[in-house]
């Protein structure tokens, strides 16, 4: 597996004490992206583990899954690593290790892990399928449809929403998120709404790729009306 970061995090992603791993490697290319170097396989360094051996070093790290914590898998998108990844999820399955993924959702065959999931977060950039296209580089029939794979399943879902200015921010993309949501059974997901940052932007550079994003910081108070429009329509909203 090839991985261009690894270390331990508290509660963002997954309950409890978590060691991450983030996959490289993404078939989306969302301007916005905070990790850039995980993007493209030939861009920057990584190490490379066999599913065996990251399996062997969760084990080795469980006294630090205090809380409730585990291993997560996020990226670039960890699903480009599928083969490898299902391996190491059953694995981490089969020794007691809770599990958590992050994903972008663009993948067929996500429900076949779902087994050895025990968390799952999906980000849903937008509603509205021509524009999720036209800033990331693929259409939302997917990741909606995993997001209603999931529900139906009865997986531990979070949503998460990149709110973005110029992006997502504006009337008509909230109300495809509304209308979305409203047709999903709403007691069986969260969801987080995360604000634009340019913690990525310097990484761009040294990446040597042009940063394209300007006048993308959205309020508090945008974000807040956008929460209270979502648990208005009884979904559970969280911050972490
Ligand atoms: S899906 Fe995530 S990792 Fe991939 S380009 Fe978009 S923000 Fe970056």
């Amino acid at each position: 597996m090839n991985i261009f970061q690894k270390g331990f995090n508290y509660s963002q992603d997954g309950p409890g004490n978590r060691l991450v791993y983030h996959l490289k490697g993404c078939n989306m290319h969302c301007p916005w992206c905070s990790n850039p170097e995980g993007m493209s396989t030939s861009v920057g360094t990584y190490t490379v583990m066999t599913p065996s051996e990251l399996v062997s070093e969760a084990i080795s790290s469980k006294p630090m899954f205090f809380d409730g914590g585990g291993v997560t898998f996020t990226g670039g998108e960890a699903t480009q690593q599928s083969v490898e990844l299902a391996e190491v999820l059953r694995g981490l399955s089969e020794n007691g290790i809770n599990t958590a993924m992050e994903t972008n959702g663009t993948y067929r065959q996500l429900g076949d892990l779902f087994c050895w999931i025990d968390h799952l977060m999906i980000d849903f950039k937008h509603p509205l399928s021509e524009r999720h296209k036209r800033f990331t580089g693929l259409p939302n029939d997917v990741v909606k449809d995993n997001i209603r794979l999931a529900i139906a399943k009865e997986k531990d879902l979070l949503v998460r929403i990149p709110f973005i200015g110029g992006v997502n921010n504006d009337r008509e993309s909230i109300d495809g998120f509304l209308d979305f949501f409203k047709s999903l059974d709403t007691d069986r997901f969260r969801v987080e709404i995360l604000p634009y940052h340019e913690y990525g932007k310097d990484k761009w550079e040294k990446c040597g790729l042009p940063y394209a994003m300007q006048h993308a910081f959205v309020s508090e108070d945008e974000r807040t009306k956008f929460e209270q429009q979502l648990m208005a329509i009884g979904v559970a909203v969280i911050r972490t």
